[in-house]
């Protein structure tokens, strides 16, 4: 589309993802084929989806019926922590495939640490994930919710280092520490809820650079990210959003706006998802 290609950020295993997708987070089943379906009409061709999300297959569904070629599109999944033992590891992630209908998938995450799970252990289940990656049955493989501490345990015990870590990342959250050890080690940054699930818009300094810019809020917040070197796939059902969120590649901030951006930042307290170093939630 003139004026907004969207670029494909290399990743340390010789692919390379688009830096814009479409997040799948609390979409319905019964509406995900048309919100996905949208999406790839509007020109994203990254979808970020996970087990614990529920709507794989209709993810699956919506890539399969959409005109475009399997090879077009970048499908990130992501393993649920009930299955974080090697052996229910390797089914669960079976069951990605074939709710995918696809033999591959671009992009599979360890969804959260859990390191008060599992023994800590989440070095037996990364090894896990690297073995999908050397059958070819994941293009690429990584983590999410990764803090500097559990990357640090992975670069001393493990083979790989992993290609994203797709973290909680805002205006209201920089998460600095965790992106600069990523950048370091080159470990990509992809920024979940990037608009804080809507928390951000109404903010005063996003309001102003907003109507300096003449872009809408979520246009301005998304755009910080993608200017940060960030991966990012915001979340909407509705069709309009879908394709306002799109449209970012067209205009620029400049330092000024970038800073007073950055400058929202509340550490911690601005969190808007659970702390990864104690968050132990295991589905049902
Ligand atoms: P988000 O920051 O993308 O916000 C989504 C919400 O913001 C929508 O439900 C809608 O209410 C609102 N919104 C979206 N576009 C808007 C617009 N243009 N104008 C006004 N309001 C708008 O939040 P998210 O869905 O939590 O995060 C995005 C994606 O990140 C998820 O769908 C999922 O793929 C991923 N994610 C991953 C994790 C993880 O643990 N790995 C956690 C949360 C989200």
């Amino acid at each position: 589309m003139a004026g907004n290609a969207i670029p494909d950020i290399p990743l340390n295993d010789g692919n390379t993802i688009p830096q814009l997708g479409f997040g799948v987070y609390q979409v319905e089943p019964k509406d995900t084929v048309a919100a996905v379906r949208r999406a790839l009409e509007v020109g994203y061709r990254h979808i970020d989806t996970a087990q614990m999300y529920g709507n794989e297959a209709e993810v699956g569904e919506a890539v399969r019926t959409s005109g475009l070629d399997r090879s077009e599109v970048f499908i990130t999944s992501k393993l649920n922590n009930g299955f974080h033992r090697p052996e229910d590891a390797r089914r669960a992630f079976e069951s990605t495939l074939s709710a995918l209908r696809s033999d591959y998938v671009d992009l599979f995450l360890i969804h959260w640490p859990l390191p008060t799970r599992y023994d800590g252990d989440f070095v037996a289940t990364w090894r896990a994930l690297e073995g999908f990656q050397r059958d070819g049955r994941a293009r690429s493989v990584g983590v999410s919710n990764f803090q500097v501490a559990h990357l640090e345990r992975l670069a001393a015990e493990a083979e790989t280092v992993p290609a994203v870590n797709q973290i909680e990342v805002h205006p209201y959250f920089g998460n600095e520490e965790v992106r600069a050890y990523g950048h370091k080690h080159g470990i990509q940054t992809e920024a979940w809820s990037p608009i804080a699930q809507g928390r951000v818009l109404g903010d005063p300094t996003i309001v102003d650079i907003a109507e300096q810019s003449g872009r809408t809020q979520a246009q301005v917040v998304l755009r910080w990210h993608i200017q940060r070197g960030d991966i990012v796939f915001p979340k909407s059902n509705t069709p309009e959003r879908i394709e306002e969120n799109f449209r970012i590649f067209d205009f620029e901030l400049d330092d000024t706006a970038m800073e007073r951006i950055t400058s929202l930042d509340q550490g911690d307290a601005g969190r808007q998802g659970p702390n990864p170093d104690t968050f132990d939630y295991l589905p049902d």
